[in-house]
């Protein structure tokens, strides 16, 4: 018996990196679940089958939820799986970093729009849903970034702060209806985002790690975990660093 059995999960942008560890890990505590991407749908599939593969239902669902259409879409889809969904992970992101002086608005409304919007949407469109359920389990992945800013960043901190934001409201607004509302907030994890940096920014980043090592996505799915889980329930509005001790 796993400790989500039955539980209908919902993991955007879960093709790949921590969305796909996130999937593994709430699958493998026996939760059914829909794995949303955008644009590689045949890891998606992958994804959806080796969740499959540890005995529970799942399925990949193409939607882009930087857009409110695409958010109800990949909710409504997701309710076909049994009618209800317990839990929501707000984990589809983009960087588009640059300097200020050379950030272009196009640059800062993509991000925001992806990273900061898609989680609003998502929220929004899963709201009615466990309201009635009179149960939820909301995370968001942030990131230290939204924490402490970053050079080269200020699309990708300032989306991930509002993040922060939307959490902390979020949770005020849901707290006596039985749905907790959490954000993780990643360090340096191996994925492709970190992988696009050049070797020189990863080798001095992972200096500054006092664990000593990157983060492996399967981290952050831990704490993810725990925010899922029941015995959570009085767990909400809180932000959980999974850095290695980076921003301590
Ligand atoms: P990744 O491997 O690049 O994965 C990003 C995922 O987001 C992809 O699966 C992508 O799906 C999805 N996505 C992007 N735009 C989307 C959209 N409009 N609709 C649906 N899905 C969309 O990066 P990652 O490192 O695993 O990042 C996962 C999350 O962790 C992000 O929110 C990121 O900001 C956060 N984070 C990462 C780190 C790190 O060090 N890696 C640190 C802190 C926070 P498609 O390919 O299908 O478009």
């Amino acid at each position: 018996m796993g400790k989500l059995d039955g539980q209908v999960a919902v993991v955007t942008g879960a093709g790949k990196g921590i969305g796909r560890a996130i999937a593994l890990r709430l699958a493998a505590d026996g939760a059914a679940v829909v794995v949303n991407y955008c644009h590689s749908s045949d890891a998606a599939e992958k994804t959806a089958e080796d969740c499959r593969a540890l005995g529970v239902d799942a399925v990949a669902v193409m939607a882009d939820v930087s857009t409110m259409e695409g958010a109800d879409a990949l909710m409504k889809e997701a309710l076909k799986m049994s009618g209800r969904i317990d839990i929501l992970v707000n984990n589809a992101g983009r960087t588009k970093d640059s300097l200020l002086l050379r950030m272009k608005p196009d640059d800062f409304d993509t991000v925001v729009k992806t990273n900061l919007y898609g989680t609003f949407y998502c929220m929004k469109a899963v709201s009615k849903i466990m309201l009635k359920q009179k149960y939820g389990r909301i995370i968001s992945i942030s990131s230290i970034v939204g924490l402490r800013g970053n050079v080269g960043q200020m699309n990708y901190s300032a989306s991930k702060a509002g993040i922060l934001g939307l959490t902390k409201s979020m949770a005020k607004e849901m707290a006596s209806r039985g749905v907790t509302v959490n954000a993780v907030a990643p360090g340096m994890i191996e994925t492709d985002m970190t992988r696009a940096m050049t070797e020189e920014a990863h080798a001095a980043m992972e200096k500054e790690i006092p664990a000593g090592r990157i983060g492996a996505p399967e981290d952050v799915a831990c704490a993810v975990a725990f925010f899922a889980s029941r015995e959570a329930a009085y767990v909400t509005g809180q932000v959980l660093a999974v850095d290695g001790g980076l921003a301590v």
